[in-house]
């Protein structure tokens, strides 16, 4: 395994107030594995990614489990080793690029920056290698010479998996990579995304919401519930035929091409407040299946085929 993250818990806290954002989140990830993470705004999918490259900021804490990179516990690093794992080991393609790029920095500088930065690069020969990444992306070279400014939206998330792929990472995490973007666009960027880490062979964690999309990308889907993986499987078997009620109604809410004049079917309810989790499953309240136990016992994953587990007193 690539990546091993076990009963890893992500708090925030804001006075009193403790927000679980991710709470006993555990899977592994194979070398050259794409795993989509899917879920409702707010089903900490972000504070899962940011955990994995130690991003978390205050009030934000890792406050319990571990990250296994290539065998070695990354949350033991002190922050150098950390910093010079990013890039080389695991890098991320950040949710809008736009933000992660430097507005008054020319694109070439700034993947320049980045290398020199990991000592990926010396002062010669940097020119060929932006050269070299852009082209991966599908960019020409020209592009180099540009500012953010003057890119289109799709041009920047392609510099963005550029800068991301320069250490030639082990493990690439893709928060949303592709939410600001039109339909057509996001497309074209997720096929780089899956055209980039196939010559990698990195592991890839993509965090999405639209599963249609998703669906032609990942090998595996994991779904987000209140901070917590309700279920993971392969993408057909948990397309096909999902085991959480969760997952069945994240599904079917999924407009169709021929249905999407219809209204969207929704899911009743609300996710509960991170601060105030109910025992038991947390998806009880809005569960049209729940039965006695869901209301005292917490779920835990289980196996219901070999690569499918589902936290779900059902199974
Ligand atoms: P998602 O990416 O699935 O939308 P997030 O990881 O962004 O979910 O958020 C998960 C939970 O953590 C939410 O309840 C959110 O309000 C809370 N949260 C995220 N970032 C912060 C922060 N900086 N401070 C306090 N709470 C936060
Ligand atoms: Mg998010």
């Amino acid at each position: 395994m690539t990546l091993v993250v076990s009963d890893l818990s992500v708090h925030y806290r804001s006075g009193d107030a403790v927000v679980k954002a991710v709470d006993g989140v555990s899977f592994g990830l194979a070398a050259g594995e794409r795993l989509a993470i899917v879920g409702e705004s707010g089903s900490g999918k972000s504070t899962l990614a940011m955990a994995l490259l130690r991003l978390i900021r205050p009030p934000g804490r890792i406050v319990g489990g571990s990250i296994r990179l290539e065998g070695e516990d990354i949350l033991g690093l002190d922050a150098e080793a950390m910093r010079q794992l990013c890039l080389s080991r695991i890098a991320l393609v950040p949710q809008g690029a736009m933000n992660s790029l430097n507005p008054v920095m020319r694109i070439g500088e700034q993947i320049r920056d980045g290398l020199e930065d990991h000592g990926l690069v010396g002062a010669a020969g940097w020119e060929a290698r932006v050269t070299g990444l852009l082209a991966a992306v599908g960019l020409e070279a020209s592009v180099a010479r540009h500012y953010p400014h003057e890119l289109s939206g799709g041009m920047k998330q392609r510099v963005a998996i550029a800068i991301a792929i320069s250490g030639r990472p082990r493990v690439l995490v893709a928060d949303e990579p592709t939410s600001a973007l039109d339909v057509v666009v996001q497309r074209q960027v997720i096929q780089t995304l899956a055209r980039v880490q196939r010559e990698l062979g990195a592991a890839v964690l993509l965090v999405g919401h639209d599963i249609g999309l998703i669906a032609q990308f990942a090998d595996r889907i994991g779904v987000m519930y209140a901070g917590r993986l309700i279920e993971v499987g392969p993408v057909r078997a948990l397309l096909r035929a999902p085991r959480h009620p969760y997952t069945r109604l994240l599904i079917r809410s999924v407009p169709t091409l021929d249905a999407r004049l219809e209204r969207l079917t929704g899911i009743p309810g609300m996710q509960p407040a991170l601060v105030d989790l109910p025992a038991g499953c947390a998806f009880r309240p809005r569960c049209p299946e729940s039965i006695a136990a869901c209301a005292t016992i917490r779920p835990t994953l289980v196996a219901t085929a070999p690569a499918h587990r589902v936290a779900c007193h059902l199974h």
